[in-house]
């Protein structure tokens, strides 16, 4: 029995009506409108032979009991950021069901695995500023300490907001035993990004998600009067950082799927008639290679120094985060490779460059792997994110089709 695409177009429909307005999908983790859409969920587990519930981090877990208590777990997430789209995290948790669902009908209720469905509770990190939040507890990553002083812009605290949702924040750590028997992770995505699209490709496999380091750059220079200092006597700190906006260009080209990017420049003292004395900014760089990352962490330094020097500056650096590159399973991505090429005459495999639930799953050691589906004008959490309709039904079925081999994997691996 296939998997029906239709329906789950149906039910991302559907969800525009239930959770979205003309600015975009509104189901922001631990709102009402969350539960809202967490309860609706609920309502297409009907005459399912599943059971369900909800984990001391708040994700919610689907169980089909199969003939093996070894686990296919598929997951994504139907929070969203604020006015976002109609497919980020959504399309996963939706093509997961279906993909259930065909599962359970082929095997006559019972699939040789165990196949379990999350919905992760708090993916984007949108009202808290704490992104993979129910992943990172299942993982064992969460650290406490930092998540119980976490405030909303209003000033209400994680603490409470959780507990209104049912969830203790002294417990969180315990979703890690819905980690017992996890044999495989599978989640599909829409890319968010362009290259798909550029590419003319419905559907890749997903490598890994690129690792991120994330620093603030200052540049120390002289405030000096724009009227009275001549251009040869200035010492420039925003001439430095500007350098180094250009200057990032060549480290990334160097490398075929790098990203460098300045995203932050404040100027000290700020105003039109003062040569700037201080400039702050931010580098984020991020590479699939530790190798690669560390290199263009190096290259990016020695040229801030120079250009530093070039402008009579001074830099100082302090990293703001990182995190290592998490590749996915190699023989996963070949059976992903082998069910897009299946279902639309070409295999692609590209890194992820945003963070997924399914990072979080592969540092816990289960061996884990992506779909992408292309994005139109590589545009998401927005309203006007978007994906034609046929590569959403080809994605939906080479999904189905990676489940089916996943499980045949398992069984040929235990
Ligand atoms: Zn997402």
């Amino acid at each position: 029995m296939p998997a029906d695409p239709q329906r789950v177009l149906a039910h991302l429909d559907a969800l525009r009506g239930i959770a979205g307005d003309g600015n975009g999908a509104q189901s922001v983790a631990w709102t009402p409108k969350w539960q809202e859409v967490r309860a609706w969920f609920l309502t297409l587990l009907d005459g399912l032979p599943v059971e369900h519930h909800m984990d001391a981090a708040g994700n919610r877990w689907v169980t089909l009991p199969g003939a093996s208590p070894r686990a296919l777990i598929l997951g994504s997430h139907l929070d969203c950021v604020p006015n976002g789209g109609w497919l980020d995290g959504r399309l996963g948790v939706l093509a997961g069901l279906e993909t259930m669902r065909a599962l359970a009908e082929e095997h006559g209720g019972v699939p040789p695995v165990t196949v379990r469905l999350v919905d992760w509770a708090d993916e984007e990190g949108a009202r808290f500023g704490r992104s993979l939040f129910g992943s990172s507890a299942f993982a064992g990553t969460a650290t406490i300490e930092a998540d119980r002083k976490r405030r909303d812009q209003e000033g209400v605290t994680l603490e409470k907001v959780l507990a209104e949702c049912g969830v203790s924040v002294e417990k969180i750590g315990e979703a890690a035993v819905e980690r017992k028997n996890a044999a495989a992770y599978l989640e599909l995505h829409i890319e968010q990004g362009p290259v798909l699209e550029r590419m003319g490709l419905a559907l890749a496999a997903v490598t890994g998600t690129k690792g991120v380091e994330r620093h603030a750059i200052t540049f120390h220079g002289q405030e000096a009067h724009s009227g009275s200092t001549p251009m040869g006597a200035r010492r420039d700190a925003l001439a430095a950082a500007a350098k180094l906006a250009l200057g990032i260009r060549p480290i990334a080209l160097r490398h075929e799927d790098a990203v460098c990017t300045v995203g932050s420049v404040k100027t000290f003292p700020g105003i039109v008639t003062a040569v700037v004395g201080r400039c702050e900014c931010t580098l984020d760089q991020r590479d699939l290679d530790a190798g690669v990352l560390a290199e263009m962490y190096s290259a990016a330094r020695a040229a801030s120094e120079r250009f530093a020097a070039e402008e009579g500056c001074t830099v100082e650096w302090t990293r703001i985060w990182s995190i290592e590159p998490i590749p996915f399973h190699p023989e996963l991505i070949a059976l992903c490779e082998e069910a897009v090429r299946e279902v639309t005459g070409t295999a692609h495999r590209m890194p992820s460059g945003p963070l997924h639930d399914a990072a979080e799953v592969a540092r816990a050691g289960i061996p884990t792997v992506m779909m992408f589906v292309q994005s139109l004008q590589g545009i998401s959490h927005n309203k006007i994110e978007d994906s034609r309709r046929e590569h959403l039904e080809q994605a939906v079925t080479a999904f189905h089709r990676l489940a089916q081999k996943t499980i045949h994997w398992i069984q040929t691996n235990s």
